[in-house]
């Protein structure tokens, strides 16, 4: 049994498989420190939380990774869930290492952030990161893999929750990445959660016909070797069953029975060089017969995730359809490992560093294709489709082939032949045929794009809905950003008027102003040109944020003043003041602070009492309103410009107690022909009164003369505004 007292042996059993060598002094370093650091933690499942990272790291080993990437993978939860810090990492082992922890951990908590921002701003750091250490991911996949397999201890939502992020976000990457076993690994675990009935029928399915298939397999094997015969040297075959997602996807996304599907079964022949593999692929042809329009040769068209193998389906004389896929160690390395195999056979294979760069440079692509997008929802879109598991392949005149994800169009293929294909394209011919430009690409598809001379032609807007893939989208995108900013000015100008119109909410020009000046501090722009530019050109999606602007204004009353809310100019309450948003209703000047014109004021809506308005500085009014216990019911509110009435004001006079201090007050008040409404005085012990009064005034500005009248009279000491 497994216990976490021999955790280091079973590090170093998967390190011995591997053969690499390895710092295993730093690697017990970082297990001993991070054991420590989790002690006492416990998962979930009730096991120790140690075991997490322990496999996690197993898995990467596994994976053929570094040193660096194994202690990294031990680490990689102590920063955010113990006492750890990034700087301790650093310091213990170094700058890569402390980035590549680093790049793992979740961002915090974001406030604003729906859920759905979060992930996808998690995701976007991900993406960073892995794009500056390519590590990163590798490590998060093992994490994520670790994190599924152990998955039966979450509640059921977050089994949900996961398995859908596993199969939209991370087996694509691993896919795109070329990390075979951790893709379809990530896919059957996820398929389990997420549609368990067809997973169980599946497995059945594979379970009843095991013992022919096997038996099956083995004679076709032993057929082959026999033939070949050592006319192809250090040849290997091995079975393979196609993985349950894969049956799953033809089964119920392309409607097929199990028995119609043809790889279920497959032979893998693995030779030394290309030439063998034609050979092979010859030989199979002569002892069975093919399938017509099975055959793919991804050895001379590799997938876009660099995969490469000749696949042929042929039928045994059994009847049985199987395919075999006939490769090179080399291409079976990166078959399996992917990006990967960059570490595991850096020495040795040549080539490989060009591919390595290859898949580097889909992740700046597709991090630059995210550089103009800030909605972070179609950030997340933008993954699933770029991830998309199915590649299409079309054919240029000259007979270049250019590989694409399902459903791209014709303007996708435009792009990747060249941006200034696309910019100048009028329409397009398939197979000598006019098309739509929504024209989806079918394989074998010979596309001829039919471009203009006009220089200034360009693309149109509308294209930004047809395209697929994130490239096309881009550079869609940079054209109008560069060729038309005073048109994307004024596009975006009228894009975030009508969305406000739309959602109804009103406000100031002034607020107004502050909303586009901080909008586009968030948006990352430096002037309100630039905000209004971006949603021109497609880079901010407007009405995506008008929920937060909502929330932002309050627009949103409670229901017992819905009837309230107008659609005319904002009108003024007898007393003068404006609730924003709200006309017509019943408007009250608390009592507590008596707001006068010229205060800060704030309303809350109270319930069936209308809008009750204190001083902004009122005790009764929170100081931070997010905090309050219904932020949603202060509302703002503001003094109309005109008004006429005057407001009653408390004062408190302190001054020596002397004899007639009290009726020249009074005299001074009625002097300022003010209308006095109550007035008391009380003596205190140390000798000195204190008058109260309460007077009519028009304002502030009024109120603060009245004050500096009174200060004036002998023996006054102190006018203050009181509470009524
Ligand atoms: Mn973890």
């Amino acid at each position: 049994m497994q216990t976490l007292d021999n955790g280091m042996e079973i590090l170093l059993n998967a390190m011995k498989k591997q053969g690499g060598n390895y710092d295993t002094a730093a690697i017990e370093r970082a297990y001993n420190i991070s054991r420590a650091a989790h002690e006492g933690q416990l998962r979930l499942s009730g096991e120790e939380y140690f075991w997490h990272p322990l496999k996690v790291a197993e898995i990467v080993i596994s994976l053929g990774m570094d040193s660096e990437s194994v202690e990294a993978a031990l680490l990689h939860d102590a920063v955010e869930d113990t006492p750890i810090t990034s700087e301790d990492v650093r310091r213990q082992f170094g700058e890569n290492v402390a980035l590549l922890v680093d790049g793992v951990t979740k961002l915090g908590k974001i406030d604003t952030a729906t859920r759905e921002e979060q992930q996808a701003e998690n995701i976007r750091k991900m993406l960073i990161a892995m794009a500056a250490d390519i590590r990163v991911i590798i490590i998060k996949l093992a994490d994520r893999l670790h994190n599924m397999r152990t998955l039966s201890a979450q509640s059921t939502r977050k089994q949900l929750e996961k398995s859908l992020e596993t199969i939209e976000i991370y087996a694509p990457i691993a896919h795109r990445l070329g990390i075979r076993a951790v893709k379809e690994e990530l896919e059957d675990l996820a398929i389990s959660y997420l549609d368990p009935i067809a997973y169980a029928e599946i497995e059945e399915q594979l379970e009843k016909n095991r013992e022919y298939r096997d038996t099956f397999i083995e004679s076709i094997k032993s057929r082959i070797k026999e033939r070949m015969g050592d006319s192809v040297p250090n040849l290997s075959i091995e079975g393979r069953i196609k993985s349950i997602h894969g049956i799953y996807r033809k089964m119920y996304m392309q409607n097929k029975q199990f028995e119609e599907i043809y790889d279920v079964y497959a032979l893998r022949v693995i030779v030394n060089t290309v030439t063998d593999c034609y050979n092979v692929l010859g030989l199979v042809h002569e002892m069975f017969r093919p399938i017509p329009g099975r055959f793919k040769d991804y050895i001379s068209t590799p997938k876009s995730n660099l995969y490469q193998s000749l696949h042929t389906t042929v039928i045994s004389r059994e009847g049985l359809p199987f395919e075999v896929q006939i490769r090179t160690w080399d291409m079976h390395h990166t078959a399996e490992y992917g990006i990967a195999a960059h570490w595991k056979y850096k020495s040795g294979i040549s080539g490989s560093d060009e591919r390595f760069e290859e898949r580097l440079a889909w992740i700046r692509q597709l991090l630059e294709s995210q550089n103009d997008v800030e909605d972070v929802g179609e950030i997340v879109q933008t993954i699933k489709t770029d991830l998309a598991p199915e590649d299409v392949f079309g054919v240029t005149p000259k007979g270049d082939v250019i590989s694409l994800p399902v459903g791209s169009t014709v303007i996708d293929f435009a792009y990747a032949i060249h941006s200034a294909v696309g910019n100048r394209m009028v329409g397009a011919k398939v197979d000598g045929r006019i098309v739509p430009l929504d024209y989806q690409i079918a394989t074998g598809d010979v596309i001829e794009v039919i471009t203009t001379s006009q220089a200034d032609r360009g693309p149109s807007r509308d294209w930004l809905k047809m395209v697929k893939t994130s490239e096309a989208r881009s550079k869609i995108r940079a054209w109008f950003k560069k060729e038309r900013r005073p048109e994307n000015i004024e596009t975006g100008k009228e894009e975030v008027e009508r969305a406000l119109r739309q959602a109804n909410i009103r406000i100031s020009e002034e607020d107004y102003e502050n909303l586009i000046k901080d909008l586009a501090e968030r948006y990352q722009c430096s002037t309100a040109d630039d905000f209004y530019a971006k949603i021109g050109y497609g880079g901010l999606i407007f009405s995506n944020i008008v929920p937060s602007i909502k929330d932002r204004f309050r627009q949103k009353p409670q229901k017992d003043i819905a009837s309230m809310v107008s659609d005319d100019e904002e009108s003024a309450s007898p007393d003068g003041v404006v609730v924003e948003g709200i006309d017509n209703c019943l408007v009250k000047l608390s009592r507590c602070c008596s707001p006068l014109p010229g205060d800060s004021i704030i309303g809350f809506i109270t319930r069936g009492h209308g809008v009750s308005v204190h001083k902004r500085d009122c005790t009764n009014v929170p100081k931070d309103l997010s905090l309050a216990d219904e932020p949603g019911r202060w509302i703002p509110a503001h003094w109309s410009v005109t008004r006429s009435k005057s407001f009653c004001a408390a004062l408190q006079v302190h001054a020596i107690d002397r004899d007639g201090i009290l009726v020249d007050v009074s005299t001074a008040v009625l002097n300022m022909r003010i209308k006095m409404t109550a007035v008391s005085a009380r003596q205190l012990k140390d000798g000195n009164c204190v008058i109260d009064l309460t007077v009519c005034v028009e304002g502030v500005e009024h109120l603060k003369s009245v004050i500096s009248k009174l200060s004036a009279i002998n023996g006054v000491l102190s006018v203050e505004r009181s509470v009524i």
